[in-house]
This record gives C-alpha cells, structure tokens and sequence, in this order.
C-alpha cells in the first residue's frame, strides 16, 4: 500500500466508447420529430427500424431480419416461431448466461443441459448422445463469450438427429465459421445490442432468418398488431395471412431512436471487431505467458471478435483462485470467476436456474467453470492499457498461483 512501484490499473471494464457525434444528431433529429414508435410513419416512409432491418439482414447475408427488445426476446421470439410448445425439450449448452434458459422457460419448455468442453464449447460427444433422444427436435446454441464450437460437425449432428437450429450470437456478432456468418447456421440467429455487447443501444436484439413462415410469425409476435406490411424485410402479405389470428402479440418491439443509433454502429461493425481484436490477441499472448495462466486454443476456421477474454487457471484450488481474484481487483483488474457457488453481478451458473426443479449436475462443466475466469475488453482500453493488464496479472499470479 502506498508504495508508488506498485502497476495499478485505473480504468473502467464497464465504459464503452460514445455513441458517434452522427448517430447522437440523428437521434436528437428523431427526437425532435417525436416519431420514436417504429409503427409512426408517413406513407412510402420506412422509418429507422425498417432500415435497420434491411440493412442488418443485408449485412449477415440473411432474408429477413426483425429488430425487437433484446436478445432475450429474441430468442424467446425465435423459439415461439418455429414452432416450440410448452413442455418440449430444447438442448442448451450449460455455460451461458440466465437470459438464455428464461427465453426457454418463457416458452414453456424444458431445457437439456449440455456439457461443455476444455476450450468453453459445447461438448459434441454429450451432444450427440442428448439429441439421440426421439423426444428432442430443438436445440439453442450459445456460443458463449464467442466461442464457436466445430459448425460443420454440429451441423453434422443437427441434420442427422433433425434438430432445428437457434443461435445465440450475443457475443458473436460479427464472426464467423469458415467464412460463413455466425448467426447464419441455425433456422433463426438472435444477437444483443445491449451496452456491452458489440453495437450499444442499451438495450436491444435483433434476429435474422430465411424462413418466410418463421419471420411472419416472429414480427406479429414482436408486437407489430396488423401494421406488419409496415416492415420491408419481409415476405409477401399472403405468409402473414395464414398466422395473423393465431400469433399472440408479445409486444416487445424495438423503436427508432434506438435503431437510428444502431444503423451508424452497424457501418463501422467489422472495423470493431478488427480494433476487440486487437486487443485479444496482445492479451491473449500476454496471458500464455504466464505460468498458471491457460488461454483455450482458437480454432482455425473461427474468426471470432475478442470482445471478452476467457482463461483456465488449472491446477488451482479455490483458496488460490480467490486470493488471485482479490489482489487483481485490488490493482484494479476486474475479473470474473465462473467458479463461484452463488450467481454475482452477470455471471451465473446453471445451478441457480433452480425455477427449472432439479437439473442433473453436469460433472465436466462444473470441472472446468471451477477454474474460468473472464475478463471484458471495452474499446475504450487502449493496447498500452492492455500491455499494463498483462504485467498486473502476471505479477498476482506470481503471487498467489501454486
Ligand atoms: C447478453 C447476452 C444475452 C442476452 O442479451 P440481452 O439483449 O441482454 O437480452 C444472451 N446470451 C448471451 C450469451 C449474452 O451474453
């Protein structure tokens, strides 16, 4: 203490970068014009949302795209439109975060956890065996903290055991498998713009398909009453025709001012994801060269968008982990630790999900959440910033690691 030789890190692992001066103008614009309902325009206008939806859907290569409350929502739309009834089975990775499974307790379903594997995926061969089960047809990948599990395999896996597909793309927008569109592999892709995920409306989801039947089912679902020839990333009338009665309104719609700020981020996406990574790699390098310390191997075909940092602190026990955790946070590096027995702040393990009754415990994922620690990476960090974050931890692990 006091002693001035001592690295500290000073800035926020919750500050993001500000919303652009030209997005802050159009917003202000849509303000003063008080049409901030999507469903508030003139006639031939289409109105900030509309846009965004055709410029989204345009931008991960998708037919249609709708623009509703958050990523939440979204799934919890996707999984109402392609058909789940309450009471079915939906196959989920077991490390994600609580809005996935309350999406599916939304939807009256139940939820079979997945094992996950060392590098944080879904465990394949755990799957394999889940999905064998003749009562099981849905299946809602998270590629959680944006890691992609082998597609072509899951894939694989999904065709022959006629699973239907919905991702969970909160932290993978933007990457891709391959070449191809995270978001773009299942029936439906669901993504966050929530603050700390890769576009910042506060809140936010948006969710892509090529599906006419399914989008027609998930705009009136998302709240747009009978003004659903008002979206231009649609099919023809006739689709809406057949469900209009039969689709409860869950009226959670996204609003202009919202997708006004979003149509400016989306320009400048992939320039993003280029700066998280950046990041990732100098930390990520940094973090493997120190002993105790075990960033997961990427694969080739992935090219993620390192918005976040994850690493194994194998080998250690509990005491260790959190004595580590402590004096990081005392030089004032914020982690998280996916080990802990009771949910803090966003992180929270499948053991809390109790409104679900008894979950059967998952042995390989409780294993390795036990040594998972997570760090985010706002742009607002520079890559000096990070090189200081790297020196910190490599001098607390000395410290507390065995
Ligand atoms: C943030 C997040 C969500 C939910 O997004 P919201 O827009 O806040 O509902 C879903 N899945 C993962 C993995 C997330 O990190």
């Amino acid at each position: 203490m006091g002693d001035v030789s001592v690295k500290r890190f000073t800035k926020d692992f919750t500050q993001q970068e500000p919303i652009s001066e030209e997005a802050i103008e159009r917003a202000v614009e849509i303000m003063r014009s008080g049409k901030l309902h999507r469903y508030n325009v003139g006639p031939g206008e289409k109105g900030e949302a509309a846009l965004l939806e055709e410029e989204f859907a345009a931008y991960m290569g998708a037919k249609y795209c709708l623009s509703c409350a958050s990523c939440g929502m979204a799934m919890f739309l996707a999984l109402k439109s392609v058909g789940v009834e309450p009471g079915d089975k939906i196959l989920c990775n077991a490390y994600t975060l609580a809005p996935v499974p309350g999406a599916i307790h939304n939807a009256g379903a139940e939820i079979v956890l997945v094992e996950i594997t060392d590098d944080y995926t879904i465990d394949l061969v755990d799957l394999e065996k889940k999905a064998a089960d003749p009562d099981v047809k849905w299946f809602l990948i998270s590629h959680m903290r944006g890691h992609l599990t082998d597609m072509d395999r899951l894939m694989e896996i999904c065709d022959k055991h006629g699973l239907t597909l919905i991702e969970d793309c909160a932290h993978t927008m933007g990457a891709t498998w391959d070449g191809k569109k995270s978001g773009s592999f299942g029936k439906v892709g669901c993504y966050s713009t929530q603050t700390y995920k890769h576009m910042n409306s506060g809140e936010g989801g948006l969710l892509t398909t090529d599906d006419p039947d399914v989008i027609a089912r998930a705009i009136i679902h998302s709240g747009s009453y009978m003004l659903y020839e008002r979206h231009t990333s649609r099919p023809e009338m006739e689709v809406f025709e057949k469900v209009k009665k039969l689709t409860p309104n869950y009226s959670s719609r996204m609003d202009n001012l919202r997708a006004s700020m979003l149509r400016f981020q989306l320009r400048n996406l992939d320039t993003q994801c280029e700066r998280w990574n950046e990041r990732y790699r100098l930390l990520e390098e940094g973090f493997n060269m120190i002993p105790g310390i075990t960033c997961p191997k990427r694969p080739e075909k992935e090219t993620y968008v390192g918005s976040s940092i994850q690493f194994s602190l194998l080998g250690q026990d509990e005491a260790s982990i959190r004595k580590f955790l402590a004096l990081a946070l005392e030089r004032g590096v914020e982690l998280k630790w996916f080990g802990d027995s009771e949910p803090v702040g966003f992180t929270s393990a499948y053991s809390s999900w109790q409104y679900f009754g008894n979950l059967p415990e998952l042995k390989e994922t409780n294993r390795i959440l036990a040594v998972m620690c997570d760090m985010r990476v706002p742009l607002t960090f520079e890559l000096d910033d990070c090189r200081l974050i790297v020196e910190i931890l490599r001098e607390v692990a000395e410290e507390t690691l065995s």
